[in-house]
């Protein structure tokens, strides 16, 4: 595979089941819920569509592959290790962030509080200024599982410099 390119653009999404009885971890934040997210790792659907924008952009194997959910070793995993093998993986071919646009969708909780630690922690994990992420919160309108707080999503566009 040849990574010439100057710019590369990949979209990621997630979305994760809510259940009482487990915690709702957003962004590598814990937000207050009386749900949380149903999945074999911590469930952050921001970590894991991040994970798979910067992986699809360099047209590699996504999340699933790289850590299949039937994997004991991932079971109740920290997102970001995610993450940062994506990002290891985006450096070791020559590529930086150029920007990242994140949509989280959830009817329940509010995500405005939240939102600058989110971005802080992203930012942190992909090694670049806190003004290449940003994070915009939506609602599903009371409508479909996520509408119905049964459920969350994510989406995620980025654009990948070559250094
Ligand atoms: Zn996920």
């Amino acid at each position: 595979m040849s990574f010439d390119l100057p710019y590369r653009i990949g979209h990621g999404f997630d979305l994760h089941r809510l259940e009482q009885g487990y915690d709702l971890i957003v962004g590598g934040c814990k937000l207050e819920h009386d749900k949380g997210c149903v999945a074999h790792s911590d469930g952050d659907v921001v970590l894991h569509s991040v994970t798979d924008a910067i992986l699809g952009a360099l047209g590699m194997d996504d999340i699933g592959q790289l850590f299949p959910d039937n994997d004991p070793k991932w079971k109740g995993a920290d997102s970001v290790i995610f993450v940062e093998e994506a990002v290891k993986r985006m450096q070791q071919v020559g590529y930086e962030v150029g920007n990242m646009d994140i949509t989280v969708i959830l009817q329940r909780p509010k995500l405005s509080p939240h939102k600058q630690a989110m971005k802080e922690k992203i930012a942190k994990l992909l090694q670049c200024d806190l003004s290449r992420v940003n994070i915009k919160g939506k609602t599903h309108e009371k409508v479909d599982a996520i509408g119905e707080g049964r459920a969350i999503g994510c989406h995620v566009v980025t654009l990948l410099i070559k250094k």
